[in-house]
């Protein structure tokens, strides 16, 4: 256990939770998450990483816990008085949190890169999990609705994730190149697990990141994925909604068939257990758990399983 590499591709708050639990169980200086930045989004000339801010915020013991987002007990008295001077302010940030916004700016400007930004919040709020943004380029989710393309934050924060999602795709996708250390990561773990997190704008957009895909399915047999889908809705979020409207099985099993080139384990929650011979037949070992993060307790249980899961090589993978 010593020498072991761990890996995680994470979204926001199902991977912070995630992580939570991991940490009890491997050093966190062994465990490298990758972290969407699809979410990113300027609001008043600052950079937001959500997903990276949320992830940070939870390790360091910051996490407001009833959203799972935003840092416990901030003010808004800067988004009121925003309010006020005539800006949107939808998009929810506290004083605290533009502090983060603030320096990471701050820092891009002065020449560093998201990467050199990311570790120093890390190093400065004691983060002792190594991060990594999937890409230092930009990449933004566009999600398509009826009503036309939105971006990421206008659908999810702005609208409510209301609409219908007709497809999904990743803006300067093609001139994004892995941060830094995100391949070698891969390529140089044990274990690789995707945390429950949504799999079309949370780990969807890391593996479109050119190399990082085919770096994970040279590792495929050191894969597997959390469920973020337990009887057939999501814990939150829309992951279920657009299961849905993107025309697939609306269960695990949809999230399973996604996965299916990726991963070679699935991690089942225990009250699915029927649909484990249908996720078997895709090829798929399954693992059946309970997946529900309510509390540390459950957290680590739940890294454990996944972690042993991503650890034992799958008799056939096909
Ligand atoms: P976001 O970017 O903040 O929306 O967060 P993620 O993409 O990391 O996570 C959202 C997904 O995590 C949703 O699809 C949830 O269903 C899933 N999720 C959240 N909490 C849990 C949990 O306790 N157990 C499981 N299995 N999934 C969870």
């Amino acid at each position: 256990l010593s020498t072991l590499q761990v890996v995680v591709l994470a979204g926001g708050v199902g991977a912070a939770r995630f992580l939570e639990g991991l940490v009890q169980v491997v050093p966190p200086d062994q465990i490298t998450a990758i972290v969407n930045t699809g979410d990113d989004a300027d609001f008043y000339g600052l950079r937001v990483c959500p997903d990276l801010d949320t992830v940070i915020y939870t390790l360091a013991g910051l996490v407001n816990p009833t959203t799972g987002w935003g840092i416990a007990g901030d003010t808004f008295a800067c988004l009121d008085q925003l309010g006020t001077l005539g800006a949107d302010t939808w998009f929810r940030l506290g004083d605290r949190d533009l502090a983060t916004h603030l320096r990471r700016t701050t820092l891009l400007q002065s020449g560093a890169s998201l990467s050199e930004a990311t570790q120093l919040l890390c190093a400065t709020l004691g983060v002792p999990v190594r991060l990594l943004p999937m890409t230092n380029e930009s990449v933004r989710t566009i999600v398509e609705t009826p009503d036309g393309h939105l971006p990421f934050q206008d659908y999810f924060v702005r609208r409510g994730q209301q609409d219908d999602v007709r497809g999904i795709s990743f803006a300067g996708i093609l001139d994004a190149r892995p941060a830094p250390g995100v391949v070698d990561a891969i390529q140089g773990a044990d274990a690789i697990i995707l945390a429950p997190s949504n799999p079309f704008v949370s780990i969807a957009p890391i593996l479109a990141v050119d190399g990082i895909r085919d770096a994970l399915r040279r590792r495929r047999a050191h894969v597997a994925a959390v469920t973020p889908i337990i009887g057939g809705t999501a814990v939150k979020g829309p992951a279920d909604h657009m299961l849905r409207t993107l025309g697939h099985d609306v269960s695990a099993v949809g999230v399973a068939r996604h996965y299916r080139e990726d991963i070679a384990t699935f991690v089942l929650d225990a009250v699915d257990s029927s649909l484990t011979a249908s996720i078997e037949q895709l090829g798929l070992r399954v693992v059946v758990a309970p997946t529900l993060m309510t509390g540390p307790i459950e957290k680590r249980a739940l890294a454990e399983r996944a972690l042993e899961a991503a650890l034992s090589t799958p008799a056939v993978v096909t």
